[in-house]
């Protein structure tokens, strides 16, 4: 398969609305699923989509970076001009400066244009059967193969389990295979399609302005995530107790939902860890609590009460894991740094001395900034 780069893209707010027809045309970007986030912001942080099994994060595309620093200058970043600053944009992207433009690789698509994909559903009760079998994906799962989960209310007594999985490399028997597991734990509903990309988009609700990209009915409230390397499924029983009473007894969040990405990392982890600052790839599959607001719901009670409950499910989630990793782009800033940029302790180290370097007065302090 040929890798390309693009011309350089100089519109840093380009969503990936745009770059999904591409995706769909005859060459194929590792874009994100949510297509009204920006392709820089989400990039600079990581970039978790269903291709970075295949291709790598959003942030392995950049092969370079027009960057307007802190004292004015304007400088590339590149493997060959100044590497610290491209080693930093590329996990840690939002502290050094503001992106102006950026080349990506983009590759040859592969000649069938159909995306398999299954969605089953499953009640509560399945929740430790449903996460062993993912468990036994988690290490295996080829580059194309790809799933990811929610959990939500749908008005009954407990929340379901909404489990997608879909391919990037358009081979239904393979996809069959892989779900052949999920299916024998008795699936109360369950849906299969062969779609183009665009269609996976709607089909999955990314496409704007679907409620992958506004909240659904109200207002976001909080994303209380970690990485594991494996699901501990009494850890996310517990999780997902809290989750069902708080959702259950305080109506105004009753639209919140548990979303865990498990894309592909084959890709990832063929990456040196220390060639980038994004220290996460060594992670499996992110499990993130979102708290929102039921329309004009919110208030200083609820507030408080989401950033307890939050906390709290995200401790139990972390129960058996070796310590607390989450994603950069979801951060809420009570993580530590350790948390979000990693505990090798080489890598603030590095982190410090680009930010003194070139933005000594925390200019590009607007989000999880490096001190
Ligand atoms: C609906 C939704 C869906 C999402 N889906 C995904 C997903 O599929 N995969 C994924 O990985 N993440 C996803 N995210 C998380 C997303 O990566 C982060 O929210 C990310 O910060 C979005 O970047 P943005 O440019 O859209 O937002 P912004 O808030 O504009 O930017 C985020 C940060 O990046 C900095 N920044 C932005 N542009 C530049 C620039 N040109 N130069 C320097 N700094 C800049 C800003 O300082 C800001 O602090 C999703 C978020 C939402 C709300």
């Amino acid at each position: 398969m040929g890798s390309w780069e693009t011309d350089r893209y100089s519109s840093p707010l380009l969503n990936f609305s745009r770059i999904s027809k591409n995706t769909n045309a005859d060459k194929l970007q590792a874009t994100a699923l949510g297509q009204c986030i920006g392709i820089t912001g989400s990039g600079i942080g990581g970039g978790l989509g269903p291709l970075n099994g295949v291709y790598g994060l959003g942030l392995d595309q950049f092969v370079s970076f027009h960057v307007v620093l802190a004292n004015g200058s304007f400088v590339t970043a590149s493997q060959t001009q100044n590497p610290d600053l491209f080693w930093g944009l590329r996990g840690a992207g939002h502290n050094f400066g503001i992106i102006t433009s950026a080349k990506l690789r983009i590759y040859d698509r592969p000649n069938s244009s159909t995306w398999s994909y299954q969605q089953l559903l499953f009640t509560g009760d399945k929740l430790e059967a449903m996460f062993e079998t993912l468990n036994t994906k988690l290490d295996t799962q080829p580059g194309h193969l790809t799933h990811d989960v929610s959990i939500y209310q749908i008005g009954t007594d407990s929340a379901i389990l909404d489990l997608r999985i879909f391919s990037a490399t358009y081979t239904p028997t393979e996809l069959d295979l892989y779900a052949a597991p999920f299916h024998s734990l008795g699936p109360f509903e369950n849906t299969s399609i062969q779609t183009d990309y665009p269609g996976l988009i709607r089909e999955m609700g990314y496409e704007p302005p679907a409620e992958g990209c506004t909240p659904p009915h109200g207002s976001f409230g909080g994303v209380f995530g970690v990485g594991v390397k494996r699901h501990n499924p009494a850890a996310m029983r517990n999780m997902y107790e809290l989750f069902n009473n708080l959702t259950l007894s305080v109506p105004e969040l009753g639209d919140s939902y548990v979303f865990i990405e498990g894309y592909g990392t084959e890709a990832v982890r063929k990456v040196d860890v220390r060639s980038t600052a994004f220290p996460g790839r060594g992670i499996r599959a992110w499990p993130n609590v979102v708290l929102a607001y039921k329309g004009q719901f919110k208030n200083d009670t609820l507030e408080g009460i989401v950033k307890e409950q939050g906390e709290k499910m995200r401790t139990a989630m972390l129960e058996g894991q070796e310590r607390q990793t989450t994603y950069v782009n979801y951060a809420m800033e009570q993580e530590s740094l350790e948390a979000l940029y990693g505990y090798e302790e080489w890598r603030l180290k590095k982190l410090r001395k680009l930010k003194r370097e070139v933005d000594p007065h925390n200019r590009f302090g607007f989000f999880a900034p490096i001190h």
